[in-house]
């Protein structure tokens, strides 16, 4: 455990410096439904398409309580170019009325909250809290999935299984951290499909690169990969 700890720090270390910003932490910036509704568009989407539609859907229904008045049929053809718009439209008007209902229309901060709202899972939940509040939460969608799987510090089927382990093994203080550089790294180094592990700045720590023969292991490698 400790091992894996040590393992984790440095992988954040060292993706930290090649830090991006991904859209939600974009996105976020102190907005909670525009965080909220633009993670709740992004399941199945591109990023590019999320932002997309989420600015415009927040432009013609700026709060819950213009989104509470719609008919969810009235945002499909805003939301067609999502994935499962009709599902995504009838969850967001009915999480809007139900901010209205339980929150005075504001987002609450926190997770059992969040988790209620309609159409709201831990991941979203995790999201909202990390980039539009400022808390620390480790929301795991698909790329911190596969990296945390691939990288071996964690052996887990699903992202619920992830979450819980990597709350065993990242430092306290790096927890808000894990998704948006494990979110950058999935987009541009550690693909879903064709990782490109010569080129990655972790992959001394990774067992895929490993068993894979990205990484040499020398005495030297051993002595320091958990370093
Ligand atoms: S070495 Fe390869 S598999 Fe491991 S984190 Fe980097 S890109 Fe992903």
């Amino acid at each position: 455990m400790n091992a894996e700890r040590q393992r984790m720090t440095a992988v954040l270390r060292a993706l930290s410096r090649t830090r991006g910003s991904t859209m939600l932490a974009r996105l976020g910036q102190g907005k909670p439904f525009h965080t909220l509704v633009a993670t709740m568009l992004s399941a199945r989407t591109r990023d590019e398409v999320t932002e997309t539609v989420a600015a415009e859907l927040l432009r013609q229904y700026p709060d819950p309580g213009t989104l509470a008045a719609a008919r969810p049929e009235r945002l499909w053809p805003l939301l067609r170019r999502v994935g499962l718009y009709r599902a995504k439209s009838r969850n967001l008007v009915a999480m809007s009325r139900e901010l209205l209902s339980r929150h005075g229309g504001k987002v609450p901060d926190r997770m059992q909250d969040l988790t209620a709202l309609s159409g709201v899972g831990r991941k979203t939940a995790g999201c909202v809290l990390v980039y539009a509040f400022g808390k620390s939460a480790l929301p795991v969608d698909t790329h911190v999935h596969r990296i945390s799987n691939r990288l071996g510090v964690v052996h887990t089927r699903t992202p619920e299984q992830t979450e819980q382990a990597l709350l065993e093994i990242v430092p306290r203080r790096y927890v808000p951290w894990v998704n948006d550089l494990f979110v950058h790294h999935g987009k541009t180094v550690c693909l879903p499909q064709r990782p490109r592990c010569a080129q990655c700045p972790v992959r001394r720590h990774c067992d895929f690169a490993m068993l894979n023969g990205f990484t040499k292991t020398t005495d030297n490698d051993r002595g320091s990969r958990h370093g």
